[in-house]
């Protein structure tokens, strides 16, 4: 590995981290996929040790480091198992709205909780009738005054039914024209009247990471729960997408990696025809192939995290990454479990878990075909 935007206090954080994950993750990780859940002091433990948020100041209970240490926690939570999405979520797609956009009255009330892990955090997007057309959606938030009253239900979220803070799009101007200059970002909590969780969803994979139905009925919220200004967040959510699609296309490829890697150890150690598998030209050429796919992306993400660290506007590229790391992660899995025979199929091993989890990456933060539709509008089509 050779990321050249990490240094030697980068991967001295990276020993400590993997040591700490050996201890507290990985024994733990089938029970959790079984569990369905992720207990809360697996997040109170991360942030105690600095691993959740650490870009955040320290003022605010971060680290203040640069986000080259978030890339590495994403990468080693992805190593343990897909099902951890939840926490790259919270410190590197949720928390950022808060930052840049809030009051320095919020951020002190909910940021140095949110880096403890005490409180946990999502973002609540999609709605039922509505996932890719983001304009379109039809939760409403009137202002009475003092509060705003929130009308409207979520589904498909993450962390849905842990979290305590869950930043919710509504339409503050239904009326509004273009539709998109009515939504504003809003932060729900745990207990504001009118809020409730419906089904926990029972996913194809990802199973330890909790996805959630939110319900909102006359939900009061203060009108201090206002992130930024009203009508920007359509706005607000375009800016910090290029992160969350990025944190998505790191996740993407280092599951590509270890299907690799636990391939290639499979098929040395299983004989058929007298010789083992991997002696097969067939097997040879699919792992050549594998290799070569993953060398190319890991060069196109590694460079597009340099330029994303520098600040720079990298929405095309970050939407390129998004799609070609997440399909060359599927079209991996299905050539790593065929590799495995039957074996594959089974769930004592590994691939038959990364198989199921990583068909949703193409899907979520932006389905790829959006990726597409991003990437021939900034061409100018
Ligand atoms: C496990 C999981 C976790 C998720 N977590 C969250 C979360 O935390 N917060 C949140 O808000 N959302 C979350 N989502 C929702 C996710 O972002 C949406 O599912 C996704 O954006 C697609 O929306 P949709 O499901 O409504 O599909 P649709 O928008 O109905 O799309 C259906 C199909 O039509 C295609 N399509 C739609 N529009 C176009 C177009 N213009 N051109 C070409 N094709 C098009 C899509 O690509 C797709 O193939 C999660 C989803 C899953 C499965």
């Amino acid at each position: 590995m050779n990321h050249p935007y990490l240094m030697e206090d980068h991967e001295i954080f990276r020993k400590s981290l993997r040591k700490f994950l050996d201890k507290e993750a990985y024994p733990f990780y089938e029970q959790w996929e079984e569990n369905r859940l992720i207990p809360r002091s697996f997040w109170t433990k991360m942030g105690e040790q600095g691993f959740l948020c650490p870009d955040l100041e320290e003022k605010y209970g971060g680290s203040g480091v640069d986000w080259g240490f978030s890339v590495v926690i994403n990468e080693e939570l992805e190593r343990v198992g897909s099902g951890l999405v939840g926490l790259g979520l919270h410190s590197d797609i949720v928390i950022p709205y808060i930052t840049a956009f809030g009051t320095e009255e919020q951020k002190q009330r909910w940021l140095p909780r949110c880096a403890s892990g005490e409180l946990i955090t999502a973002i609540a997007m999609t709605e039922p009738g509505t996932g890719s057309d983001l304009a379109n959606i039809k939760t409403t938030a009137k202002f009475d005054g003092n509060h705003y009253i929130v009308n409207g239900q979520k589904t498909f979220i993450t962390n849905g039914i842990q979290s305590d803070l869950i930043l919710v799009a509504c339409k503050t101007d239904p009326n509004a024209k273009p539709k998109h200059k009515g939504i504003s970002l809003l932060m729900v909590e745990r207990g504001n009247p009118g809020f409730s969780r419906g089904r926990k969803l029972n996913k194809v994979g990802l199973h330890c990471q909790d996805t959630a139905e939110l319900i909102f009925e006359d939900c009061k919220v203060p009108k201090d729960n206002l992130i930024g200004e009203e009508g920007k967040g359509f706005l607000y959510m375009m800016n910090k997408l290029q992160q969350e699609r990025l944190v998505v296309a790191i996740q993407a490829q280092i599951a590509a990696e270890v299907m690799l890697k636990l391939t290639i150890d499979y098929v040395k150690s299983r004989e058929a025809f007298g010789k083992s598998i991997s002696q097969f030209q067939n097997t040879q050429f699919k792992i050549a192939e594998m290799a070569a796919d993953i060398e190319m992306g890991r060069a196109f993400l590694d460079q597009l995290i340099g330029e994303h660290i520098e600040g720079k506007n990298v929405v095309t590229k970050v939407s390129m990454a998004k799609w070609k790391l997440t399909e060359n992660a599927k079209k991996i899995a299905s050539e790593c479990m065929q590799l495995h025979g039957g074996y594959g199929y089974m769930e004592e091993y590994e691939i038959a878990r990364r198989f199921r989890d990583i068909q949703v990456s193409s899907i979520y933060a932006g389905t790829n075909e959006i990726m597409k539709t991003i990437i021939a509008k900034n061409l100018g089509l």
